[in-house]
């Protein structure tokens, strides 16, 4: 009996549990792996398993597992998974490179948002895109031989002595950096690496691979170091993944809102004005108008209130907002006034300005909440190379607003917001939107200013308020500023790329850095809450993000044309004018192509420019007072009177503002 017992403890003892994120817990004995542990539940899903997260960290799925843990197996249906794969293949990237030019030494090699790059000294080897052909075909037969990723701690001592001998400098000053006792290699055929993992179980998960692009990086970020070569590329598990990639870039190339924002006439750039300072043309400048009018016009049945403030405030401004220790150095430099020692900056962001008009005069508990909405152009100095169309720009137009709220109004200025985030996003057709909600890391309170009382009522409001309307937001702890909570939105695109759109911001940093009060119910002072938002986040983001959404055919009550007037001959440019006439008369933005070209030249035009609808006019037309009506991308509707065209355009913009 005493034995039997002894056995049992023994038993139980070698054994861990497991919880998986369905909640179940599996038993496993101790040392058995991820993959183990993947075997017992499927075989299919075994041989898909690209690594595991086990408590929080994602780790190889080969590592034995030694006590009891959470465990979330990843595929390549996890970002983590993809990233694990993506991070791999740089490894079998560099072995193929490795092998086909012989003593490259190689920087750093990560994955990235969409594959992966690796930074390389080529030495005295000339490379180019035209040598990618080679590399792929070789990176594919070593993916074939299955090599298995081994990892191996090593002291300090030996990775020193492993990359003397190997001769390369840069790992060498990498391993300076590390403690000894930390640092651990990869092993997976005949490449050896510096690294941390977590990696793949073996190659044989790469099925498919393209190098994407060659460009020049300089070592370390530091432009007084040597420039290395760094290749991107990407793979996939399957050979059909890899063409429908390939599909949706060369598609994304053609929404590409440079390109567009060019064809349609809305937007340049000039070295003259300088970079990153986007000039609206007539037709982008009039469709941004129409957006700020759509805004101003939610915003004003919400309840917001119009203020406007100058582009540039006094430096001591940003000293007590605090932007200035944070964008001081890396921004326009400061201009100067006649008066000695007085310094202006570009404004930055609205913020401080706002906090200036709320403190112009005394408030009362019941006045708030206090919302001020202002299209605010603010100016900050992005570095050249991160410059991209009017995704990445110097200077930009915030749709601004700044809510001050007691505590408790919280969960309904957020309820408030979201209605409006929600009714633009159906406005604009981005019917999948993605929420993020970021909050305090629980384990290091102290990181946050701020209340804890308050903290809690804020992220509790905004948990409930997710809850309520069904948002399906993913929770981030650890994600949130120091100063407050907030609530992200991302859009997918029609072809399924991510952008970043709005943000609501909490802030207890503001209110108190400007000494903010309002007079409470108890006659007492008291601070408020203040909330930044931006549901388009720039009016230059927007709409790029937006033409690229919507490859360049805006909604109907949006763009700039909503219907041109062809008229078959110059016989029916009068019948034209009078039919354009009656177009405006009923808020419809028409115009006449009267060149002498062939009907369908001009159709083939119009459809070019991406008119919503063409208005062909007649003989027959002229006679009955009608117009032909064909819509872009479809095609003949057939005959309309001038009336009933109106009516159905009206009818199809109301269906989708509904303010
Ligand atoms: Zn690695
Ligand atoms: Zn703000």
């Amino acid at each position: 009996m005493y034995l039997c017992t002894q056995f049992f403890g023994k038993a139980i003892l070698n054994m861990i549990n497991i919880t998986l994120p369905d909640g179940s817990v599996k038993q496993i004995p101790k040392g058995s792996t991820a993959l183990d542990l993947a075997g017992q539940i499927s075989e299919g899903l075994a041989r898909n398993v690209l690594a595991a997260k086990i408590n929080g960290k994602v780790v190889d799925a080969t590592l034995p597992l030694t006590e009891d843990a959470d465990l979330k197996l990843l595929t390549w249906n996890d970002t983590e998974g993809k990233a694990a794969m993506w991070h791999s293949s740089a490894h079998l990237m560099a072995e193929a490179i490795e092998l086909l030019y012989p003593g490259v030494k190689f920087g750093i090699g990560p994955d990235i948002e969409n594959g992966f790059y690796y930074d390389i000294d080529f030495m005295d080897y000339e490379i180019s895109e035209k040598d990618f052909p080679k590399i792929e075909k070789k990176i594919l037969e070593l993916a074939k031989e299955k090599q298995t990723y081994q990892r191996k701690a090593v002291s300090k001592a030996e990775a020193l002595e492993y990359f003397t001998k190997k001769g390369d400098e840069y790992k060498l000053e990498l391993i300076q950096d590390l403690e000894d006792g930390e640092i651990t290699f990869y092993q997976s055929g005949y490449f050896t690496d510096l690294c941390r993992g977590p990696h793949i179980p073996h190659t044989g998960f790469i099925k498919a691979v393209k190098l994407t692009k060659i460009a020049g990086a300089y070592w370390r970020g530091d432009e007084k170091r040597k420039q290395l070569t760094r290749i991107y590329g990407i793979t996939f598990p399957k050979k059909k993944e890899l063409t429908e990639y390939l599909d949706r870039l060369e598609e994304a190339k053609k929404r590409d809102h440079r390109v567009l924002g060019k064809e349609l006439g809305l937007f340049t750039f000039s070295q003259n004005v300088g970079l990153g300072l986007p000039l609206w043309l007539p037709k982008g400048a009039i469709l941004r108008e129409r957006l700020e009018q759509y805004l101003k016009k939610v915003q004003n049945n919400a309840g917001y209130q119009p203020v406007i403030t100058p582009h540039i405030g006094n430096v001591n401004l940003y000293k007590t907002s605090g932007h200035y220790q944070k964008y001081g150095e890396e921004s326009f430099k400061p201009i100067k006034t006649p008066v000695e020692g007085e310094e202006f900056f570009l404004k930055p962001m609205n913020c401080p300005h706002h906090c200036e008009i709320f403190k112009a005069t005394p408030h009362s508990y019941k006045e708030l909440p206090i919302r001020y909405a202002e299209f605010g152009t603010v100016y900050r100095y992005e570095q050249s190379g991160e410059l991209h169309g009017l995704t990445r720009v110097r200077g930009f137009t915030q749709d601004d607003a700044h809510i001050f709220c007691t505590p408790d109004q919280i969960k309904s200025e957020f309820n408030g917001v979201i209605d409006i985030v929600q009714q633009i996003f159906k406005a604009f057709d981005f019917n999948d939107v993605i929420i993020q909600i970021s909050l305090r890391d629980p384990k290091h309170p102290e990181k946050y200013i701020g209340s804890d009382e308050n903290w809690e009522k804020a992220e509790n409001a905004i948990k409930e308020v997710a809850e309520e309307r069904g948002l399906n937001a993913i929770i981030e702890y650890g994600e949130a500023a120091f100063y407050g909570p907030k609530m992200d939105f991302m859009v997918r695109d029609a072809i399924g790329r991510k952008w970043q759109l709005g943000t609501i911001q909490v802030d207890y940093n503001l209110p108190e850095r400007f000494d903010l009060t309002y007079i409470g119910a108890d006659n007492e002072k008291h601070r408020p809450v203040m909330i930044h938002r931006a549901p388009f986040g720039s009016m230059e983001r927007f709409v790029a993000v937006l033409i690229e959404h919507c490859g360049g055919n805006f909604p109907l009550w949006l763009t700039p044309d909503q219907a041109i007037i062809l008229p078959i001959s110059e016989k029916y440019q009068k019948y034209a004018e009078n039919v354009l006439h009656l177009l405006k008369k009923y808020e419809i933005r028409a115009l006449i192509d009267d060149r002498s070209e062939k009907t369908g030249r001009k159709i083939r035009d119009a459809e070019m420019k991406k008119v919503p609808y063409m208005l062909i006019v007649g003989e027959k037309e002229e006679a009955t007072g009608s117009v032909s009506v064909r819509k872009h991308g479809e095609g003949d509707l057939g005959t309309f009177s001038i009336e009933s065209f109106a009516e159905k355009v009206n009818t199809e913009i109301s269906k989708s503002l509904n303010y």
